[in-house]
Parts: C-alpha cells; structure tokens; sequence
C-alpha cells in the first residue's frame, strides 16, 4: 500500500470523517487512520442525537428559525466567557451550512412533522441516530476513494526535515507500520477515555467514574501533540459528567444509562445522608448537574431514591429499579443504614417543599448510580485556520486539529446541547479543506 498520502486523517470520529470527506473533495489522496475496529468506528457520534445549526427560516428538517446571535450569546453564557470569540463566531456562522453539506455527503435527516423527534428549533436529528450517520458518512468516504484503516493506532507523530509528517502507528496496531504526510489532520478526540490519565488529574476518584463515550478516545495523540509542544486550552481537571446507572458498562454505555428521574425523587450517599439538591433544578438536563455531586461521593456512588408513584412518573430507565415493600427493605437491599435512610425520608416528607410530592407509597424503588464523564474541557491550541499553535506561538502550515480535541478552544466550560456535533462536523470539514489547499493549492 502507498505510504506517502497527501492528506492523513487521525480519528474516525465525526470530526475525522468529515476531515476526510472534504480533504479528498478537494482533490487530496487521504488516509483515514482509527484505532478501533470496524464495529467500534465513529468514536462518540455512535451514541449523539442531535446538532445545533443556525438557520434563519423554517427549513424541512428545523422548524422556525435560530440566529447566529443567539448561538453566540447562549455560548458566551455557558462557557462564561471561557472561548475564543472568533472561533465561536465561525461555529455558529458555519452551522448554518453543516446539515445540508452532511446531506450532500449521505446523510439524512428526520424531519420533525412525521417523526418521534421532540420539539427544537436549535438542534436537528440525524434520521437513525448518530450511528446511522457515521455509517453513511464512512461509506462516501469511501465511494470518494479515501483509504480506510480500522484498528490503526496511531502512536507519535514527528515532523522531518522536508516539513512532511511521519505517522506511526502504535508498535501494537495491527500492521503497525511509519506512513508519510504532506499535511495532517488530528481529530482523535480527548483524553478521558484513559483510566490513567483520569487518575492523574482527578486522583483516586477517577476510579470510581464511568466513561459514557468509546474507550478509544484515550489522548495519545493528544498528550504526544502536548510533550511535543503543543500550547493547551482548557484544564484537565474540568469535564462534562452526568449522572448514570452504576450498574452500566465501565465504557461506551452511551445515553441510555443516563439516569434522567431523579427529581422525581431524593438523593442520598453511601451512609443514606440525603444530598442537599439545591440548584440541580428539574429541567431535562438536571443529570448534568449531578454528575459532579455524585462524583464527591464516597465511592463516587449515590443512590435516587423513589416511591411508588414517583417511580410511576419517571420515565422508564436503561436498567430495572431496585425494589423494597418498605423503606427498611430497600435500604437492605441496597447495603444502606436502614436507620438512616428511614430518617432522610422521614425529614424530606416531614419538610416538603411547595410542590414537592412525600416519599410515601410502597413499594420503593432506587437507583445506584455513578458520574459519566462525557469529555474533558482540555486540548490542543488552533487558530482561525484549525493550525495546531506551539507554546512559543508557531503553527505550521500542514498540522491542523478538529473536533473533541481542541473543542476547549469554543468551550472552555459549559455545554449546550447539540455543539459536540456541530463543532465536530463544522470544524472537521474546515480543516480538511485548508490540509487540502496546502497540498493541492
Ligand atoms: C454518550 C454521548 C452522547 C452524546 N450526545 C451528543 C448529542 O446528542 N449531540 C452532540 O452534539 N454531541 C453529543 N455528544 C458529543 C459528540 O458525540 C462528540 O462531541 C463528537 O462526536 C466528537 O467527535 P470527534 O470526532 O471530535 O471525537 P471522537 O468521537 O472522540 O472520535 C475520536 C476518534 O479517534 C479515534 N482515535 C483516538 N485515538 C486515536 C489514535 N491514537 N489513532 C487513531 N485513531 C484514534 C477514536 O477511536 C475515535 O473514533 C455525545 C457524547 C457522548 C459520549
């Protein structure tokens, strides 16, 4: 097989297909280089539902109309300033195009009036979900004539005298081998998919986390970009975690364990001590509010505790409740103080808020549950053009950066719904135009 390529994709997630797609529409031969296997490609994508894209009108797929000024002042929000405005300005600018370009490239998407989608004028749903998404993408990739290698690891990547890049694959890939670059583009996501590195920046407690996305996003390249001297956004001790079901898989469980009932309920921790649940609010994404308080648990682990009409108000969960005919039994069942469970019940009902319903009516019902770490608000440095920035300032003309991996670039804190996407696609297509234009003019 050829080993010189004008273009070298690392990561096929969203942000490297889209890379891809647009760097060989550009008249560059690619190489598209993914850790995992086949039934493993398209890193997170595989598990997200919907994107956010400005749109002025009411289009087939999005109903009335989303601004770029609203985009920008509801990240200015989130990230609290904590982004680089230009690039901020370019996402939302360049949403605008991003679905009818996924369209061009495979895609569909469901159209609101005859599908089960819910009601959003910001985000669009890609018909099959994410999964049905990556898979069209990876086969115009192909049809394209962009050269696919699954269970390709990439290990360093080091640039030589003539200014092309050597990417080597991790001595334990599968036909691990040196490939040659005039232009790269790295989208292999972020670190913390790496028990390791977890470790390393959130101490033992790491342990206790699960990973909701693939275990493959585990920042080798990443940290390779960092010794190297790649200049940092983010902080590596800030992510995005949400409440799931202890009982779920360590890696890749997904949305489906998200655990989206507790304020039908109360909260409690390892010794049955009812967790204050000030400010996690009852709006649809509260679970994003309680990945972090159950992170500072003991064994990082917390249990929702329900009654029986509470349990009837939830929507169902990915795993059934645990069950007991009275307050006692549960406890029993869950390893907890029954004493002490009895008496956080006992306060709650005892001080109910307006509005609030008792713990009350058997049978009882819990769920354990533990923080899901979506990503971490923590990568590479990129300027306008998606050019990796060194700390000294330099950036050079052939090694760019999209998606997860320099997303702390636009969200440096804070997250809306349907941006991973959406600067995965926008930002992946942007820079496998420019790796193109800097091979092929
Ligand atoms: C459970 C879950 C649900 C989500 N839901 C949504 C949603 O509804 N809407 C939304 O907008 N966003 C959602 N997101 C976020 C969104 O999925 C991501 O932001 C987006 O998919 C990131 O794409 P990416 O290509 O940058 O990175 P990734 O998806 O992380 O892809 C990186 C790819 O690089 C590969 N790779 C890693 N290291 C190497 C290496 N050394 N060599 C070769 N390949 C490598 C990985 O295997 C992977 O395929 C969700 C995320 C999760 C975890």
């Amino acid at each position: 097989m050829q080993s010189t390529w004008d273009v070298v994709v690392i990561g096929g997630g969203l942000a490297g297909l889209c890379a891809a797609i647009a760097a060989r529409r550009g008249g560059a031969s690619v190489r598209l280089l993914e850790s995992a296997p086949p039934a493993f490609r398209g890193g997170n994508a595989r598990h997200a539902r919907n994107f956010r894209i400005v749109h002025d009108a009411p289009t087939p797929h999005v109903p009335d109309s989303y601004h770029a000024s609203e985009f920008i002042d509801e990240l200015d929000r989130v990230t609290a300033g904590e982004r680089d405005p230009a690039l901020a300005e370019r996402l939302a600018g360049e949403s605008e195009t991003i679905a009818p370009w996924l369209m061009t490239n495979g895609v569909h998407l469901q159209d609101p009036a005859v599908g089960i989608v819910p009601y959003s004028r910001r985000t669009v749903f890609p018909l099959g979900g994410g999964k049905a998404m990556i898979n069209a993408l990876y086969a115009t990739a192909s049809d394209l004539g962009v050269t696919i290698s699954a269970d390709s690891e990439v290990g360093t990547l080091r640039q030589a005298a003539d200014g092309c890049w050597r990417v080597s694959l991790a001595a334990d890939s599968p036909g691990g081998s040196t490939l040659e670059a005039r232009s790269v583009v790295v989208c292999a996501g972020g670190a913390g998919a790496d028990p390791d590195w977890l470790r390393s920046h959130y101490g033992d407690t790491a342990d206790g986390f699960m990973v909701r996305g693939t275990a493959y996003a585990n920042g080798r390249v990443l940290t390779d970009l960092i010794s190297a001297g790649a200049r940092t956004v983010g902080d590596p001790t800030v992510c995005h975690m949400v409440a799931v079901d202890a009982r779920g898989p360590r890696f890749d469980g997904g949305i489906a364990t998200r655990i989206t009932a507790i304020p039908h309920g109360i909260v409690v921790d390892g010794s049955g001590a009812r967790i204050d649940a000030t400010g996690a609010g009852a709006e649809p994404t509260h679970y994003a509010r309680w990945g972090p308080r159950i992170a500072a648990c003991v064994d990082q682990t917390a249990y929702l505790i329900l009654d029986a009409d509470g349990l009837q108000r939830a929507a169902p969960q990915a795993f059934p409740p645990i069950v007991g005919t009275t307050i006692a039994d549960l406890a029993a069942a869950l390893g907890l103080d029954p004493a002490a469970l009895a008496h956080s019940t006992g306060a709650f009902n005892a001080a109910l808020a307006a509005g609030a319903r008792p713990i009350a009516t058997a049978p009882f019902a819990a769920y354990p549950m533990r923080p899901g770490v979506t990503f971490v608000h923590y990568g590479v440095a990129v300027d306008q053009h998606m050019r990796v920035i060194w700390t000294d300032g330099r950036r050079n003309d052939n090694l760019f950066a999209a998606g997860m991996i320099m997303a702390a670039n636009v969200i440096g804190r804070g997250y809306l719904a349907g941006l991973g996407l959406t600067l995965a696609a926008v930002f992946g297509r942007l820079a496998g135009e420019e790796a193109a234009r800097h091979v092929v003019g």
